[in-house]
């Protein structure tokens, strides 16, 4: 500890070491130093000659008022260096050193030991018992108003480098320079020598000096704040401007971390990470210029929202390290088809936006979706698998769509919507009738939670007929919503909003629950025992407790599981294959019958069929609506029938509406059906009547066959 009266009057003690790599201070106020070339040392000098612990410093104290050091060669243990220490030219075992005392390591390593009492700004020549002799001030000459060059040579110092030795500013880590008005160096720290090695030689032509003479900053006090860039670092420079003095004096800060950090965060703040697209943020900022310049210059743009079809299952299907794959293609993709002028941004999932700028009609626009479509015609090659994409277009224009980004985003993502109702791989242009639906499907949502509370759910039931037999077997329960307010509501506009709320869980249950006491019911009237089919959605599939459920309802009712059919399309199985196979073999193995409906619309192979235990397929609408038209349906029927038979599979082509469109079918062997032409799906009072009645009826379908 320093002693009190010490440390009032601020007396330093400097080791300055003269290296062959230049000078290095030391403000000396600790109790010992160990000086050597041991990294472990408190000095360490890594030079020739040097010994590991080549001497010791240790503090001495004089009387209450200071102190003093100690020099002894080698260590406190008794070990001398190799090749000894002198004191002014004199080899020594210790010493008490005294100011301006030169102490030689080496022949090229020596060290100068100062003690300046930095109140009255003066050295102390020699320490007497008495206390301390300051020099005289006006001697002296601080850095800031030194005009005179100081000579950087190896010889003794003057009295002013001496005090800028013990000064902060020659210990500082920073930088510091100092020029006069002539432009000539008037100062360096050692930090700014080592710094900048060449500012010397390059003199006003190094970039730290560079415009320092500029006249306009000349006002005494004026601070200027510069960044200069030195090959890959930059620094802050702080440049005074003192005019009494006429001194120029910089504070030099390495800001490259920071620089580099803040670019970064910017980057990050306004870039998605996946795919390296400018982000919501980006896009934000760049509307907000685009409306600015467009409104200017009566200019129109293009908001084009895109969104790719069905992600989410190719996403479920091939895992999320894919889908990472897929969207990083079709980010570059997009880039590639837009001008530099336009803008990508991912928008978040499979969402994109794209700002078209300076269209001159939305014909453009319109064009630029088609080559847009086109694009993603050709397969994405990952990972050894061939993905074909799609994707759905929607569009807002501005200014006729909306003066204001959020409308113009609104608008297009409208249009996304329906393009997406309409059967996706499109595009479609905003319309204000669009926002009046989305408007309705909000409305419809509140009152669809109402619907089961209030019993508004009904099941309609549509026959299965055996073309063969010219027996019904079978009737799919179809859900209805009787809403007071919308009448009869199709499940095509409720079930996706069900799904989307989780509302499809208890209306699932209760669909079940209904169909199988609704079966019974009929059975215990004494109608031949009839299969009704129940259509499963994707979460109920995926429900831990779906066996549970099923079992439970088939045994409150004491309906036999072989009266139950349940139906799952293809995307749904798709979304976990592993669980859906074991879930639909357990509901197989409890003797539930299993099909698998709309087939050849999803996305799975034929091979799939393997690996669940169907019972029947499904032919979907689609092929038999232009199965007398389109010879491409027919062979696609054709090979699902012998496909389905080496399965030992029962099919069942949906959507029949005709009597060519039967015939047709029945040439294809196909033997069981379901259509319009054999009945809409009725309530159950009218399905009641039609099945007691069927055989009159049968004459009627069957008349021609
Ligand atoms: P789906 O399971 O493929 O049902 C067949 C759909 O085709 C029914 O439409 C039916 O009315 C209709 N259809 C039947 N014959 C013909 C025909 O000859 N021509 C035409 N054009 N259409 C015909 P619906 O009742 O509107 O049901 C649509 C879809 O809603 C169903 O397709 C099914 O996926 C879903 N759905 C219906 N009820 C339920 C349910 O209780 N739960 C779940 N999760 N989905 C259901
Ligand atoms: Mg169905
Ligand atoms: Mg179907």
């Amino acid at each position: 500890m320093l002693d009190s009266t010490e440390k009032k009057r601020n007396v330093q003690h400097i080791l300055a070491l003269n290296l062959t790599t230049g000078k290095r201070v030391f403000s000396l106020n600790e109790p010992q130093y160990s000086i050597g070339r041991y990294p472990k040392n408190s000095i360490v000098i890594s030079a020739e000659g040097i010994s590991r612990q080549h001497a010791t410093l240790i503090r001495k104290h004089k009387n209450n008022d200071h102190f003093s050091y100690v020099i002894i060669d080698g260590n406190v243990e008794g070990y001398k260096s190799k090749n000894g220490i002198a004191i002014n030219g004199d080899k020594i075992d210790k010493s008490e050193l005294k100011h301006g005392d030169v102490i030689y390591f080496t022949k090229n390593i020596t060290a100068h030991y100062y003690i300046i009492d930095q109140e009255s700004q003066g050295f102390i020549p020699e320490l007497t018992p008495s206390g301390f002799l300051a020099a005289n001030s006006s001697h002296l000459i601080s850095l800031s108003t030194d005009t005179q060059i100081i000579e950087r040579t190896n010889k003794q110092p003057t009295l002013s480098e001496i005090s800028n030795l013990a000064s902060v500013v020659e210990l500082s880590p920073i930088p510091i320079i100092e020029i006069n008005y002539q432009g000539i160096i008037t100062y360096l720290n050692p930090s700014a020598n080592l710094k900048f090695p060449d500012l010397e030689k390059a003199e006003l032509q190094h970039p730290i000096l560079k415009e320092l003479l500029e006249k306009q900053n000349y006002k005494n006090g004026s601070l200027v704040i510069r960044e200069v860039n030195i090959k890959d670092q930059t620094f802050e420079q702080h440049i005074h401007y003192l005019a009494k003095e006429k001194l120029i004096r910089s504070y030099i800060f390495d800001i490259t971390q920071r620089k580099k950090a803040e670019t970064e965060l910017k980057y990050h703040a306004f870039h998605d990470g996946l795919t390296g697209l400018p982000n919501r943020s980006f896009f934000d900022q760049h509307i907000s210029l685009m409306i600015k310049n467009s409104e200017r210059h009566n200019k129109s743009f293009a908001v084009l929202f895109i969104d790719i079809d069905s992600f989410k299952n190719i996403n479920d299907t091939l895992g999320h390290t894919i889908g990472d794959q897929i969207l990083k293609c079709v980010a570059q993709r997009l880039t590639s088809q837009v001008r530099k002028s336009d803008l990508v941004s991912r928008w978040g999932g499979d969402e994109f936006v794209v700002l078209l700028s300076e269209i001159e009609n939305p014909d453009e626009a319109a064009k630029f979706s088609q080559r847009l479509l086109q694009a993603f015609e050709h397969p994405l090659n990952i990972e050894r698998h061939q993905i074909y994409l799609k994707c759905s277009v929607g569009i807002a224009i501005y200014p006729e769509d909306g003066q204001e980004s959020e409308t113009l985003l609104k608008n297009a993502d409208a249009a996304l919507y329906r393009t997406k109702e309409s059967g996706r791989n499109h595009y479609q242009f905003y319309n204000p009738e669009m926002s009046v639906e989305i408007a309705e499907n909000f409305a419809l949502e509140s009152q669809l939670h109402q619907a089961i509370k209030n019993g508004e759910l009904i099941l309609h039931y549509q026959p299965q007929i055996n073309v063969k037999t010219g027996k019904v077997y079978g009737l799919e329960a179809l859900v209805r919503w009787n809403s007071p307010k919308l009448g009869l509501v199709r499940p095509n506009k409720f079930i996706p909003l069900a799904e989307k709320t989780g509302l499809i869980i208890p209306m699932g249950e209760w669909v079940l629950k209904t169909a199988c006491q609704q079966n019974k019911k009929w059975q215990n009237m004494g109608l031949p025992p009839i299969r009704v089919a129940v259509n499963l959605s994707a979460q109920q599939l995926q429900q831990s407790n779906l066996i549970e459920t099923v079992e439970n309802t088939l045994e409150s009712v004491g309906l036999d599981p072989e009266w139950l059919e349940l139906e799952v399309t293809e995307s749904i199985l798709m979304k976990n294959i592993a669980l859906a196979s074991q879930t639909l073999q357990e509901l197989r193995n409890m003797g539930v019958y299993i099909s698998i409906d709309d087939f050849g619309t999803g996305y799975s192979s034929l091979g799939y069929l393997k690996k669940f235990p169907f019972n029947t397929l499904k032919i979907d609408q689609s092929f038999v609506k232009e199965i007398n038209q389109n010879p491409q349906d027919v062979s696609i029927i054709s090979a699902i029938m012998t496909l389905s038979r080496g399965f030992n599979m029962r099919v069942i082509a949906e959507g029949v509406e005709n009597r060519e469109q039967l015939e047709l079918l029945q040439k294809l062997e196909c033997e069981e059906m379901q259509g319009y032409f054999f009945s809409h799906p009725l309530s159950p009072d009218e399905i009641l009547n039609y099945l007691i009645n069927f055989n009159q009826q049968k004459h009627l379908i069957f008349a021609l066959s």
